[in-house]
């Protein structure tokens, strides 16, 4: 598939698509239902029905029976780390595989003309990105993931929480599941925002950030309090009435929808012909230019805050003027001093 009739490369191998991120037509006024129309299988193609799929199969096929959650075990609390992690493994490791192994696609519609393994760097474990996010992710990621889930899990089983039932409440519980998505990147944006403050992006978000050159496995590859924010998204079931299904699938959105974000490439090939989108630009872009993007780009909130980056050249400008401006406004503290 030819990858410069929808983007352009330039000199060191970079791609950029020829068209700007645009945020989903859901929060504007007034209201656009055509185009929110033609918006809305996005909201589900490819990955979110993915996750509820891998969700749905976890809950009903792959969960202890409620007997046996009612008390904290061992044996239980293993299992469902190992089952977290198969599938953690399975979905990122297919990415890795297909596209950073074998380069199936080599640099097609990749963001990033060059490979983080052929890079070592000193910022990592063993100087390398891939050893070093994979003991991340394994090391505090599932099993902080998991913590979360063994949590909730057990206060359902004995009945602490407003749970709520299917067939008592079918249409708020839709609704719910529904929405998941949104609340998982308003609550992305509220802790990415905080974890950015200098003092606190040192200590714990810069390991993250190493990754300047995302692939899949830089999606969990975070400090453990970081990981511990991330997934604190789901006490929302807690607190509004929910259902175990949708709390497994908010932990999947965040869990294993990471990888969204740092596919590194903006299409996948499928085929001669096929591709399908990633909607992992918006992301990359925070990874290249750190403040900017702050949320995942559907919802618009670092346009309103003033932090947007569209991907195009001139969302390039409007970054750089903004940089600028900042520095301008440091100095002057700085001469004031
Ligand atoms: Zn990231
Ligand atoms: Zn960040």
């Amino acid at each position: 598939m030819d990858d410069l009739t929808s983007g352009t490369r330039d000199k060191r191998g970079n791609w950029r698509p020829n068209d700007a991120i645009e945020n989903a037509p859901v929060f504007v006024w007034p209201i656009r239902p055509m185009k929110f129309l033609r918006w809305l299988p996005s909201y589900f193609l490819p990955w979110n029905i993915i996750f509820f799929a891998i969700s749905a199969v976890f809950w009903f096929l792959l969960t202890p029976s409620r007997e046996a959650l009612e008390t904290i075990e061992w044996g239980w609390v293993i299992y469902l780390f190992a089952r977290n992690s198969a599938i953690v493994i399975l979905f990122y490791g297919a990415l890795e595989l297909r596209l950073y192994v074998k380069r199936r696609q080599g640099t097609h519609f990749k963001y990033n003309g060059k490979f983080p393994s052929e890079h070592p760097s000193d910022v990592f474990m063993f100087k390398s990105q891939n050893v070093d996010n994979i003991i991340r992710t394994f090391g505090t990621g599932l099993p902080i993931w998991t913590a979360y889930e063994v949590g909730m899990l057990w206060a359902w089983a004995n009945g602490w929480g407003p749970w709520a039932t299917f067939s008592e409440h079918p249409i708020w519980l839709i609704c719910f599941g529904l929405i998941l998505p949104i609340l998982h990147e308003f609550h992305f944006y509220c802790i990415h925002r905080l974890i950015h403050i200098p003092v606190l992006y040192k200590w714990i978000h810069s390991v993250h950030h190493n990754s300047v050159n995302p692939s899949p496995w830089s999606s969990l590859s975070m400090h453990p309090v970081e990981h511990l924010l991330y997934w604190s998204g789901s006490l929302i079931h807690l607190v509004l009435p929910s259902h175990p299904l949708l709390m497994i699938y908010h932990l999947n959105i965040a869990g294993t929808g990471a990888v969204v974000g740092h596919v590194g490439f903006d299409k996948i090939e499928t085929g001669e012909d096929g591709a399908f989108d990633t909607h992992a630009y918006a992301h990359y872009l925070h990874h290249k230019y750190f403040e900017v993007n702050y949320a995942d780009g559907m919802m618009p909130l670092d346009r309103w805050m003033g932090t947007w980056h569209d991907g195009s050249k001139a969302g390039d400008k409007i970054m750089q003027d903004r940089f600028r401006k900042k520095k301008e406004k440091a100095n002057a503290r700085k001469g004031e001093a």
